[in-house]
């Protein structure tokens, strides 16, 4: 007799129930209470129960939960696009609500793909990314993203169109001969030479996360790397997208991720701290030039869910950009992620199994190594990042540990993203909480 219906992540194991939540606290149905470090997997930015979002929530549901786009826009759809990309940042101008990651980057790689059909270019099918990465489990998006674990068993279902290059991951591929500059011109060259190999009139677009999220673990690319990238896509006529689903959304102390590189995309993908986890939502953002292709060719995107443009889920979103801006929480992400830098190097910067810590704002990571030296990883079948999940949670803390950071399938790594509106001694607690997991977890490993 099943115990629950459910079907869980682990078929083993049922999680606790989750009771109820305050600010950075989840609270379990046995009364223990757990910070959540990572806001889930990057999304709670606000922290749980927030009052003002909820009191959004209740009005938008006392007057209309849903009507289909089909027939109607929404003020609430209306309002949260205006305050998106109504000062058009980078030259974004048009948003399309879906309800997450996955869905955006879909829509991404298909308003990519219509616009080059509107504009005579119909040979434009191939996208470039990047193997490391990771662009949502559906289909479309799973074909773009380079996560080998988890393309592994659907490896036949995935589409040829996707090609991937080597990821800007300095720790890992950057060799010791190298300085920056070479390794991005090395990147570079690789790029450029996937263009010619496919044939550079072919390809629509290179998709990458200017901040590598749960694959690698709050990667950051060289300076200079995402500049040479945008050349070549002008270069060769092809868009660039940028998932931003997990570092965009003030994760890194700026609105957009892509602000801190020096380039803007022609199409970008957010998700998660769009809505904060209190409403499932996400975004496709594009400009005025692919929309304007669309609407004077066919003039309609080819797309399309019954949740476009939930009024709810754009109603709590709305909100929740409301509270960063007035809040200026993005200046305080900008000092929080500092110090948290500041405890990590504190607390791991000697450890003998952490091999890195990285990252940008509240959106950073430490990766274990057996060997510092060598940047040997753990043998993957001791699940390290499995054991510091779980003593983690044991001692009260929610974080983000995973497997296969260095080529997919090994290197363990805790990934931290925690709530915009934490203290500083809310990041002490994080910290402390963290290495305490991590060495029992290495202990119970026995290292
Ligand atoms: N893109 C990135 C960078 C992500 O981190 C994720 C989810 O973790 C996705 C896309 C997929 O988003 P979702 O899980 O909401 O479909």
């Amino acid at each position: 007799m099943a115990t629950t219906r459910v079907l869980h992540r682990s078929l083993r194991e049922t999680p606790p129930k989750a009771i109820g939540g305050e600010g950075i606290w989840l609270i379990r149905e046995d009364g223990r209470k757990v910070l959540d470090a990572s806001g889930g997997a990057a999304v709670s930015c606000l922290g749980h129960q927030h009052p003002r979002v909820l009191e959004a929530m209740a009005k938008q549901a006392s007057k209309l939960a849903y009507a289909h786009t089909a027939f109607f826009s929404s003020e609430a759809a209306e309002t949260l696009a205006d305050h998106l990309v109504g000062h058009e940042p980078g030259g974004l101008a048009y948003t399309y609500f879906v309800s997450g990651g996955s869905e955006a980057i879909e829509a991404a790689i298909k308003i990519a793909r219509q616009y080059f059909i509107e504009v005579g270019e119909p040979k434009r099918a191939h996208f470039i990314a990047r193997r490391q990465s990771y662009h949502g489990n559906t289909l479309g998006a799973l074909s773009a993203g380079g996560n080998a674990w988890r393309r592994e068993p659907y490896a036949p279902l995935l589409s040829p169109s996707f090609s991937h290059v080597t990821p800007a991951f300095a720790y890992h591929e950057k060799r010791d001969s190298e300085s920056e500059a070479d390794f991005i011109a090395r990147l570079a060259a690789e790029l450029d030479a996937e263009f010619l190999r496919l044939g550079p009139d072919t390809v629509a677009g290179f998709i990458a996360e200017p901040v590598v999220g749960a694959t690698a673990g709050a990667v950051t690319a060289p300076e200079g790397y995402f500049r040479a990238v945008r050349e070549i896509c002008d270069r060769h006529g092809a868009l660039l997208i940028l998932d931003e689903v997990m570092c965009g959304m003030g994760r890194t102390g700026t609105m957009h991720a892509w602000e801190q590189e020096g380039v803007a995309p022609d199409i970008q993908a957010v998700a998660k701290g769009l809505g904060g986890g209190y409403q499932p939502i996400g975004a496709m953002l594009t400009t005025n030039r692919i929309v304007d292709a669309i609407r004077q060719g066919s003039g309609a995107f080819q797309h399309g869910h019954t949740y476009l443009g939930h009024p709810m889920a754009c109603a709590a979103a709305l909100e929740v950009q409301r509270v960063i801006a007035e809040e200026n929480l993005l200046d305080r992400v900008k000092e929080l992620g500092k110090h948290l830098e500041r405890r990590l190097i504190e607390r791991f910067g000697n450890h003998r199994h952490i091999g890195d810590i990285r990252g940008r704002g509240l959106f950073q990571a430490i990766e274990l190594v057996e060997d510092r030296a060598t940047r040997k990883s753990f043998d993957p079948g001791l699940k390290l990042h499995q054991k510091i999940k779980a003593a983690a949670f044991e001692g009260g803390l929610g974080c983000y540990p995973s497997g296969g950071a260095a080529d997919g399938k090994n290197g363990d790594h805790v990934l931290l993203a925690p709530p915009y509106i934490c203290t500083p001694a809310d990041i002490d607690m994080i910290v402390d909480r963290l290495g305490s997991a991590v060495d029992s977890a290495l202990k119970s490993a026995g290292h």
